[in-house]
């Protein structure tokens, strides 16, 4: 099953002014006639109207998890069509929604429109497809994760960054091994693909808490900076965007308030600023104070999975040890715990 939430993919340029806006589902799957001679039944919904990726919100992330729920026993798999700008974010999110997934649901997109000369949204699409397909004998999915394809690499959803917006290779995952790579022939990595073996109901988690920040160090940072953005009225959980692996400025100033902030129950969550390795922290004396104030280390995790992380596990528990434990726990394959 195909779901169009919108992006590029689904756009055309309007004849009179050249700009990019929406298309309808027909007139997408009109551009790509080769998906007639490919061997898979398809069927597609589609958000009315589609958007774009940057007006994306949890809401999307709830339609997109219950439309797969409503014809999970319907499908061998599905691709979400969906803007490359925060398609790394949604993929992360639908990951920590699922409960107990079986088949594939693959997000991708493109970098030029569908009808547009040397566009890439043919071969994310075809290829998307047949990877939603593929199977084993019995009937069991080769990839049944949330993932993103784009550019020949399928990719686990929540390791994914949008790295470029000029190269059609718009995605990578520094942390994590490609799942498959599609060259002249499809190859799939089956040690770093993720199979659940409970054969329990696939069951979707749809509560969510907003009450999240991004706090993000830089040299110079000023008090009232980091007191602003702490001082949110509600405000239960912080991503805090740190140096190499997982450092922090040694101010007083700084530790007071972390610490303060956290004695009224505010989880942190250390991730790099670095997009490849992880947050180690102890190893140099400039963490030692996030560890004193009780930050908890998002170890190799994404910022896009570690802020979508932070709102599931929020709106799913309201102990803060329960929270930190979780956000310290690989819940589906999104980090790797760093190993002395
Ligand atoms: N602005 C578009 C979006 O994210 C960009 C794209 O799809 O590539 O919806």
């Amino acid at each position: 099953m195909l779901i169009f939430t919108g992006g590029t993919i689904s756009m055309g340029e309007t004849a009179d002014t050249g700009s990019l806006s929406p298309l309808d589902t027909e007139r997408v799957l009109g551009f790509v006639p080769e998906l007639k001679t490919l061997n898979v039944n398809l069927a597609s919904v589609s958000f009315t109207p589609l958007i774009d990726s940057s007006d994306v919100e949890p809401t999307v992330w709830m339609r997109i998890a219950k439309i797969v729920e409503e014809n999970y026993d319907k499908f061998d798999g599905f691709v979400v069509l969906h803007g490359t700008d925060t398609m790394s974010y949604s993929a992360a999110a639908l990951s920590f929604m699922f409960n107990n997934l079986r088949k594939p649901v693959i997000f991708t997109g493109s970098q030029l429109p569908v009808g547009v000369l040397r566009s890439d949204a043919k071969e994310n699409l075809i290829t998307a497809i047949e990877l939603a397909a593929d199977h084993d004998e019995n009937g069991n999915a080769t990839v049944p994760e949330v993932s993103l394809f784009f550019e020949g690499q399928l990719m686990r959803g929540n390791r994914t960054t949008k790295r470029s917006a000029e190269e059609f290779d718009a995605f990578a995952s520094f942390n994590y091994h490609l799942l498959a790579k599609a060259g002249v022939h499809i190859k799939y990595y089956e040690e770093y693909i993720h199979q659940e073996n409970a054969s329990l109901p696939m069951t979707i988690d749809t509560v969510y808490s907003d009450k999240v920040a991004i706090l993000k160090l830089y040299p110079g940072i000023r008090r009232e900076n980091v007191e602003a953005i702490l001082n949110i009225p509600e405000l239960r959980g912080v991503v805090i965007e740190t140096f190499g692996s997982g450092n922090a400025p040694r101010a007083d100033w700084f530790y007071q308030l972390l610490k303060e902030a956290s004695n009224r129950g505010i989880v942190f969550v250390n991730v790099s600023q670095c997009r490849a390795g992880s947050v180690e922290m102890g190893r140099y004396a400039t963490s030692i104070n996030l560890q004193r104030a009780g930050v908890v280390s998002g170890h190799d995790m994404t910022l896009e999975a570690a802020i979508t992380k932070l709102m599931m596990v929020l709106g799913r528990c309201h102990d803060v040890e329960d929270v930190k434990r979780m956000m310290e726990t690989p819940l589906r394959g999104e980090m790797t715990l760093f190993k002395d």
